[in-house]
């Protein structure tokens, strides 16, 4: 999507339903919170900015001395590396860091991360040091979420940290992410990571100082929205397309992020990361950036719901007729071949799929049994069609009730 729509006009009645909302209350009774922040703003030029990550490193020690427990996911592995490569070899005949001012080659990004990556926690390192914290740092790829073995262990892993009063430092694995493993952006990893650890709070740091009606960058007479509770398809028209040239994660990515992290109950705050003291400040209940509510469940969602539904990307779709749609959501019934009518993606066993309606509505997720070519081959037929449709056969259902999730 090259163009934003302008929200200006659905804002008024969104506002008046949200007024009720107290975001003092509401805040204040944060205890875990993951913090997200992006290579330009801990970035000067193509160097990493003492003077920023200590303003942050401030912010955070803050939050824990008064007895909040942070887990922050840092960007600028890349940018810090990019840095000292090009510093390195500026003056003399060896190999140049992106010669030609493009797009740098992967190999060179995955080396600049190498190598930033260990510049920007010694950053860390040194000056939560001088608040008297410990940090220990994790690396994670999209491969990491989707094994449940490896998520559970990345999540005892944080929890013991916090339980120690370690601060855990997050950031993708980018000198082995590439393509189908990969996660690509941080605002995703610390949804991610927020849905993992059950944190109460998601604060993304960015570039700008909240989401608002269009791109305040490119219109003058665009407005802040101070609250979300609904991400409908106006709120991703608005987002448009956005970015910095240092970061990857622009308004779209923290609008999916915000999806995660709300669909699993939990809270999330788009704020200028170029502010002093912003996080604590946004704790205390001042009224910073853009907060979006926990979508209402009747029940909460499950550890492993959790992880089916939000901590790995679906593969594919099962579009259902109405019948099976009924069945799963009031039924409480498994998804059956007979109720599919035609698949999208391309998936395999144990995948997460979507399920969406005839209207292309997604109303569940859930853990597929079959891969794209078998579901095409039974879809529409009935249990007792399944042997001389695929012969050998070990389940009934396509996806069983308890791999399925059902959304708001
Ligand atoms: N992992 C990348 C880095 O540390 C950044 C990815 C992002 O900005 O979302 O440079």
């Amino acid at each position: 999507m090259s163009t934003s729509t302008d929200l200006s006009s659905s804002l008024q009645p969104m506002e008046n339903s949200l007024k009720k909302i107290n975001r003092p209350t509401l805040l204040s009774s944060v205890r875990r919170i993951v913090v997200k922040v992006g290579s330009s703003t801990l970035t000067e030029g193509v160097n990493l900015s003492v003077a920023k990550v200590s303003r942050l490193v401030e912010d955070l020690s803050q939050l824990k001395q008064k007895g909040i427990e942070v887990i922050l996911v840092t960007s600028g592995a890349i940018a810090a590396g990019r840095g000292q490569l090009t510093e390195l070899f500026q003056n003399a005949n060896g190999p140049k860091f992106n010669p030609s001012g493009l797009c740098p080659i992967i190999p060179e990004l995955q080396a600049a991360a190498a190598v930033g990556q260990i510049h920007l926690m010694n950053a860390y390192k040194q000056l939560f040091e001088q608040f008297g914290h410990l940090v220990g740092m994790i690396l994670v790829t999209q491969d990491d979420f989707d094994h449940r073995q490896r998520y559970t262990h990345i999540s005892d892993t944080i929890r013991t940290l916090l339980r120690f009063g370690v601060i855990p430092i997050i950031n993708e694995n980018d000198t082995v992410a590439v393509d189908e493993i990969k996660v690509g952006d941080n605002d995703t990893i610390s949804a991610y990571v927020t849905n993992l650890v059950e944190a109460d709070l998601l604060v993304v740091l960015s570039d700008q100082a909240g989401f608002y009606t269009q791109d305040p960058r490119k219109h003058s007479s665009a407005q802040l929205i101070a609250i979300i509770d609904q991400i409908t398809d106006d709120i991703w028209s608005a987002a448009g397309e956005a970015g910095t040239d240092k970061g990857t994660g622009g308004m779209r990515t923290k609008l999916r992020a915000a999806e995660i992290v709300t669909g699993s109950g939990k809270m999330m705050v788009i704020a200028d990361g170029s502010k002093p003291m912003i996080v604590s400040s946004l704790l205390a209940g001042e009224s910073i950036g853009t907060l979006f509510l926990p979508a209402e469940r009747t029940k909460p969602m499950s550890a492993r719901q959790r992880w089916i539904a939000y901590s790995r990307p679906a593969r594919g779709v099962l579009f259902v007729d109405d019948g099976a749609k009924s069945a799963l959501l009031k039924g409480g019934k498994s998804l059956l071949p007979s109720g599919i009518r035609k698949t999208d993606g391309n998936f395999k066993f144990g995948d997460t799929v979507s399920c969406k309606d005839q209207k292309k509505r997604e109303f569940a997720r859930g853990l597929v049994n079959y891969n794209t070519s078998e579901v095409e081959q039974i879809k529409g037929k009935q249990t007792c069609q399944l042997q001389e449709t695929i012969g050998d056969f070990y389940y009934d259902e396509v996806i069983h009730r308890d791999n399925l999730v059902l959304l708001n």
